[in-house]
């Protein structure tokens, strides 16, 4: 496996995967973060003297236009990337209609130093999500060298991202985005310092099972938060009112508080709960202890009692790992306590602390609190991190470090 950084890309054609699914309304890209996150990588191999051929996914074209007649491929086009592209990298970006074929191959051919090429959407082809390596090999032939920068889809057995990398023997690499999600995952994995907390938040205790239960080997203390954590109070014979519960999880639950005791580690449930009438921004609230929420209400966000406690805990730890909202942050009413987590790891950080926040949830929270760079590490990739801390091997990066 060859360092990108050590790399010398001039007269090279790099081959990048980048992850370039980022939202569009009316045809107005609405967040760009991860077109701005492949911009170094695509930057170190222009300015190497090398050229830039791109390949991306962008929404799923092929089961969106069956179930939505109406829907166009035109609606999932690459194309309206281009201009924003363009100005971000501040050069013209060329645009192949089809990712393979042969106008992808001439464009690719005469390809100048300092020039970059983005192919369309790679989903077009159904190929693509099977992991086809025909089609993987089609794109293979358009560059010198494969970079996968795409960490958002690392954990994924597709064409561009796994399978690929076996035509590029001696010239498969990360790129810088790669690299550091990479850096940051295994640090927390496999290099944490002690006392080690994961905050594991968001709706459904069935998401978070596998990463509770890897982290049990990890961790030296899991803080649960959100809609998950009614699922335990109901499961240790509390009354949780209309709170989020999966009752068929009620065994499984108490399953979990057992392992963590037989192997020492500390598992911090909230206390009490702001409560709420009703699912909605303008719901009547009150405080209630989490065993006895009364029938009717609610509980949508973490109380006083367990935000000072779970402040504590994270404010002594030297390794944070967080992912998923402590409440449905997205209403005013019920965000203080994904905001006070949020700034409790911003304090741990400024003290020393490593703090990576990864999985969608937690990471629209501290961007919408004005603190992602105020922690150590906020991953772009939802589904890859959740699954790199389930502790499975990830093919996007597997294909490349073997
Ligand atoms: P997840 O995708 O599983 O991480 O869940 C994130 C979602 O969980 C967010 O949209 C939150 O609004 C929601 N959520 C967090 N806490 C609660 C709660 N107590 N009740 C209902 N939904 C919640």
């Amino acid at each position: 496996m060859s360092t990108f950084a050590a790399y010398d890309f001039s007269n090279q054609k790099a081959l990048i995967r980048v992850d370039f699914n980022v939202p569009i309304k009316e045809g107005k890209i609405t967040d760009d973060t991860r077109i701005r996150a492949a911009l170094p990588t695509i930057n170190k191999v222009l300015q190497d003297g090398g050229s830039v051929i791109l390949m991306s996914h962008w929404g799923r074209p092929i089961k969106d236009m069956e179930k939505k007649p109406e829907l166009k491929k035109e609606d999932f086009s690459l194309s309206r990337i281009v201009d924003h592209l363009s100005q971000l990298l501040g050069r013209d970006v060329q645009f192949a209609p089809d990712c393979i074929g042969e106008e992808a191959v001439q464009k690719a051919a005469t390809l100048q130093p300092g020039q970059v090429l983005l192919l369309e959407n790679l989903r077009y082809y159904k190929e693509e999500e099977k992991g086809d390596a025909g089609f993987a090999e089609k794109l293979s032939q358009l560059g010198d060298v494969y970079v996968n920068d795409a960490f958002g889809t690392a954990h994924r057995a597709h064409a561009s991202t796994a399978v690929i990398a076996q035509f590029f023997p001696g010239k498969k690499m990360f790129g810088l985005l790669m690299e550091a999600e990479v850096k940051a995952g295994e640090k927390v994995l496999h290099n944490s310092e002690k006392p080690f907390t994961a905050i594991i938040g968001g709706a459904k205790v069935s998401d978070k099972i596998v990463i509770i239960e890897n982290l049990l080997e990890k961790a030296t203390d899991i803080i649960i938060g959100g809609g998950m954590a009614y699922t335990f109070f109901k499961a240790q014979g509390g009354r949780i009112g209309n709170s989020l519960c999966e009752d068929d999880r009620l065994d499984m639950a108490n399953a979990l508080l057992a392992k963590a005791k037989d192997k020492g580690v500390n598992i911090h449930l909230p206390a009490d709960s702001v409560i709420a009438d009703k699912f909605a921004a303008d719901a009547s609230t009150d405080n209630a202890d989490n065993k006895h929420i009364p029938d009717g209400w609610m509980g949508l966000d973490i109380g006083e009692k367990a935000i000072a406690a779970f402040s504590e805990v994270i404010k002594a730890s030297k390794t944070i790992l967080w992912n998923g909202p402590m409440g449905v942050f997205e209403m005013g009413k019920f965000q203080a306590g994904t905001r006070a987590i949020a700034e409790a790891v911003v304090a741990a950080t400024a003290g020393g602390a490593y703090s990576l926040v990864g999985g969608g949830d937690s990471v629209a929270a501290v961007n919408k609190f004005g603190l992602a760079d105020k922690v150590s590490y906020v991953s772009t990739g939802g589904g890859a991190m959740l699954e790199f801390f389930e502790g499975k091997e990830l093919p996007g990066i597997a294909a490349i470090s073997k």
